[in-house]
């Protein structure tokens, strides 16, 4: 049996939510099923974290074997402490029931400092409450601590050579903060401790809190009444408004009556829903389409974002290119081609893609996009980097022109999109013979990470494999854009 109740993650769950506490402790297997992308957030965390931790190389790691030991590792961080070693990482502190870890624990001219690793590009609320919680636990079991530092990633840095650590990490003090926090944090695992001991889940209803700061991992519990077509399906509505109309009694949109001022946007997705068809503006659909002109290329980007800058000139997370799709069509009703572009694995990808994708946009002709901030950007990126290319780059930005115009201003609107104007849920609507299900990869993001973690694979098969799936991914995406256009055009 463990000598603590709490962990650093189970008490930012207490702080979101009690009853997310108590399930979390005693009903561990009705979780929601943890995401290919979330666990690629956690596993960049952690890599984070061990690259972090040459800024103080040389320490003792007491990462247990398994989370069931880390009481081991509050004993043996203790040891070190009398050993009088200065450097420990994951150092482990248990008091008041409740356990923390530190990545780096380090003893500078005779004084304590804990540093908590981020990948982020800032801190946030969550985070300073991680550091007070870490800051009261390591201070009450003993430990004086001079400082407590938030390391996170340094948006600005640009990488030229070699990695350079103590610019690419910030390193802030946040004692000040979790010293302010500390009564607060007294309190906090007191009710904490109390919601465990009872012998009930604890009666609290679903709200704002199911979302922040995180989507809860109960909400396949909680939310089991929800009924389909509730007010939580409405597309840009903030969750306070949400939760107001729910708790009016308004739960399903068919609730709404037609007298409630509501914005334009909410009122044609109440409407889809009420009567039961598709919302179509064919003016704005024809104001639209009057802005094309042919020939038209329907092109769609795919890029990942190291936290850590992998090749030269590029910054923390930025958008690295490695594969596009382009669809080419000379007239409306003309003849269709694809031309598509996937880098190598292991290489800098962005040179050869802007080569390729110069050529094969030369020929005049819009270049249709889907949410084109994206494509641009990245465009933007490689004129910055690639000075030889900027003019030719900045003139096909000239010539994009953002597909997702006419499904975000609702000109066409189907309850099937469930208030979203994505690619992937307009697509069912417009073009449901098109499907991504039968696809191994079926959105950017595990596109995103599957060609990350190509970067570091050496089984062949794998990589072979995996970059199969990608091309067959990335050409339904322009394939759908295509579609989707004949069908605006025949409205
Ligand atoms: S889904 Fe909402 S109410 Fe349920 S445990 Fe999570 S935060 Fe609490």
């Amino acid at each position: 049996m463990a000598n603590y109740l709490l962990t650093k993650s189970s008490f930012v769950r207490g702080v979101q939510c009690q009853k997310s506490l108590y399930l979390y402790k005693n009903f561990y297997k009705e979780r929601d099923t943890v995401s290919y992308q979330q666990q690629a957030v956690f596993n960049r965390g952690t890599t984070v974290g061990i690259l972090a931790r040459q800024l103080f190389p040389g320490g003792i790691d007491v990462t247990p074997e398994s989370i069931f030991k880390y009481e081991e590792s509050a004993k043996r961080t203790q040891e070190l402490i009398a050993e009088g070693k200065e450097i420990i990482y994951e150092a482990a502190f248990i008091f008041e029931e409740t356990l923390v870890a530190i990545d780096i624990l380090v003893k500078e001219n005779g004084s304590w400092k804990a540093l908590e690793v981020k990948s982020s590009l800032s801190i946030s609320e969550t985070y300073l409450l991680d550091a007070a919680l870490q800051y009261y636990v390591i201070k009450g079991s003993g430990l004086p601590l001079e400082d407590f530092q938030m390391v996170y990633v340094n948006r600005d840095y640009i990488r030229h050579g070699a990695i350079d650590l103590r610019q690419l990490f910030i390193r802030e003090s946040v004692k000040k903060f979790a010293e302010k926090k500390s009564n607060f944090i007294k309190e906090q695992i007191q009710i904490s401790k109390a919601t465990l001991a009872q012998d009930h889940i604890p009666e609290i209803k679903i709200g704002e809190q199911c979302f922040h700061p995180y989507s809860c991992d109960f909400m396949g519990t909680c939310w089991k009444g929800i009924p389909d077509n509730s007010v939580f399906e409405i597309g840009g509505m903030t969750k306070r408004k949400m939760f107001e109309l729910y708790h009016q009694g308004l739960v399903r949109m068919t609730d709404i009556p037609d007298t409630l001022e509501i914005s334009p946007s909410f009122r044609i997705q109440i409407d889809a829903v009420k009567k039961n068809e598709v919302i179509i503006d064919r003016k704005g659909i024809s104001d639209f389409l009057k802005t094309l002109h042919y020939p038209l290329y329907f092109l769609d980007f795919e890029s990942f974002m190291p936290a850590v800058p992998v090749y030269e000139g590029s910054y923390p997370y930025e958008h690295i290119p490695f594969q596009y799709s382009l669809h080419y069509k000379d007239t409306k009703g003309g003849q269709l081609s694809h031309k598509e572009f996937l880098a190598e694995t292991g290489i800098d990808p962005r040179k050869v893609f802007a080569e390729r994708l110069l050529n094969d946009t030369k020929e005049k002709g819009d270049i249709l996009v889907y949410n084109k901030d994206f494509e641009k950007k990245i465009m933007k990126d490689l004129a910055r980097q690639f000075p030889e290319y900027r003019d030719a780059l900045r003139e096909r930005i000239s010539r994009i022109k953002d597909l997702a115009i006419p499904f975000a201003k609702k000109y066409y609107y189907s309850k099937i999109m469930q208030g979203s104007h994505s690619l992937k849920a307009i697509l069912p609507a417009l073009a449901p013979d098109l499907k991504y299900e039968e696809l191994k990869i079926k959105d950017g993001n595990t596109a995103s990470i599957t060609f990350e973690s190509l970067q570091t694979e050496t089984d062949l098969f794998k990589i072979m494999e995996a970059l199969d799936n990608l091309a067959a991914y990335c050409k339904v995406d322009t394939l759908a854009m295509v579609k989707i256009m004949e069908v605006l055009e025949q409205l």
